[in-house]
């Protein structure tokens, strides 16, 4: 196995950039994941040798063979995280260590290979140092990253994985996740379709897990909804987590959140908001909530504000709720206080202006 000292990347900088002026002009409204940078990375994986040929390279097309494996068995997975411009102007990302250890989880759920976190997180640094003029400097705004792997190996045989991968990291900067800030969003649950059952890949960060959804995204659409709220699989009862996003109710001064069971996305911003609540005055469970309770909270005001929180989006209300025979508001349908309260910190930490007491925020340049 190829150890992460021995790799080294190689350095081949565009000679077609984008000028300073196309580049402020799609920073002035970058949108999210529409348009990307300069440079990527990539680094190849061949079983037996591991992995080699690191390198920055200028950003564009691939050329695959139409049999690569990953077009037809969908091995593939992804991360997802930021490069944020903090306030004494230096560049970092946010527990960087933490996306490359679930890169791994996930990659061995998918039998891919693991790539050693320090050539994770240094292929995120050397990135985003080549394209740090990418990064935007508007309050808010972000360099999204996105590393990811995908089977390569140009074979239609079943019976056994991919024996060559490609990692690579591409970046966009990105404005916030869903139009319109910090507003209120109306979610669907979805009775009939299911994510994710114990012993299947709801825990790993991969594609297939996103085109099993997409269906059911689009009904939330057509039911007047921004979101999908996915229930288990056996009873389509109890809440696991958002399309992409894990979810928070608020009770009182508690925060409740569905346990990592296996079958949702165990989510950084999550793990972080956990450990944060503390200092918030917050108490917290992982636990389980029906969408009876749900409802019944509500209405009874005992359940007073609901979130969902990821990276892209990072704290986002939940508003009114909707199911097949079922409708309700959560709290008046605005913003509550906790929920701003619990993004203000997290916010704040990631872009410098609150104490990181917790050692997440990674230097980069
Ligand atoms: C990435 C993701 C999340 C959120 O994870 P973060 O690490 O907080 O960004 C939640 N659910 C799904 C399905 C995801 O893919």
């Amino acid at each position: 196995m190829t150890t992460a000292q021995q790799l080294s990347f190689d350095v081949q900088l565009s000679d077609h950039a984008r000028t300073t002026a196309e580049r402020e002009q799609v920073l002035a409204s970058p949108g999210f994941g529409q348009t990307f940078t300069d440079h990527m990375i990539s680094i190849d994986y061949t079983e037996g040798r591991g992995w080699h040929d690191a390198r920055l390279m200028p950003y564009g097309p691939l050329s695959l063979d139409p049999a690569t494996s990953v077009f037809h068995y969908a091995q593939e997975l992804f991360e997802g995280l930021k490069a944020y411009r903090q306030t004494n102007g230096s560049i970092v990302s946010f527990r960087p260590y933490a996306n490359a250890a679930r890169f791994n989880v996930s990659a061995s759920r998918m039998a891919m290979p693991a790539l050693p976190e320090s050539a994770f997180v240094e292929s995120l640094e050397l990135l985003v140092q080549t394209d740090r003029e990418w990064v935007p400097t508007t309050e808010g705004h972000s360099l999204y990253l996105r590393p990811f792997m995908i089977a390569t190996q140009p074979a239609l045989g079943v019976n056994y994985p991919s024996q060559t991968y490609k990692y690579m990291v591409i970046a966009s900067p990105a404005a916030s996740y869903f139009a319109g800030g910090v507003k209120p969003v109306s979610v669907w649950l979805s009775t009939e379709y299911t994510r994710a059952a114990p012993g299947g890949t709801g825990f790993a960060k991969c594609g297939g897990n996103y085109a099993a959804a997409f269906v059911a995204q689009r009904q939330a659409v057509a039911q007047g909804c921004d979101q999908v709220v996915w229930l288990d699989a056996f009873e389509h009862r109890y809440v696991e987590e958002m399309g992409g996003m894990n979810l928070f109710f608020v009770l009182g001064d508690k925060l409740l959140t569905p346990a990592l069971t296996g079958t949702l996305l165990p989510g950084i911003t999550r793990d972080s908001i956990l450990t944060l609540a503390a200092g918030l005055g917050l108490e917290v469970e992982e636990g389980r909530l029906s969408i009876d309770e749900w409802q019944a909270g509500c209405e009874s005001g005992e359940l007073s504000e609901v979130f969902a929180c990821g990276t892209a989006a990072v704290i986002t209300p939940v508003g009114s709720v909707k199911g097949a025979d079922r409708a309700w508001t959560v709290g008046d349908g605005t913003p509550g206080p906790v929920t701003l309260k619990v993004r203000e910190e997290l916010v704040g930490i990631q872009y410098g202006s609150r104490p990181d007491t917790h050692d997440w925020i990674h230097k980069i340049c």
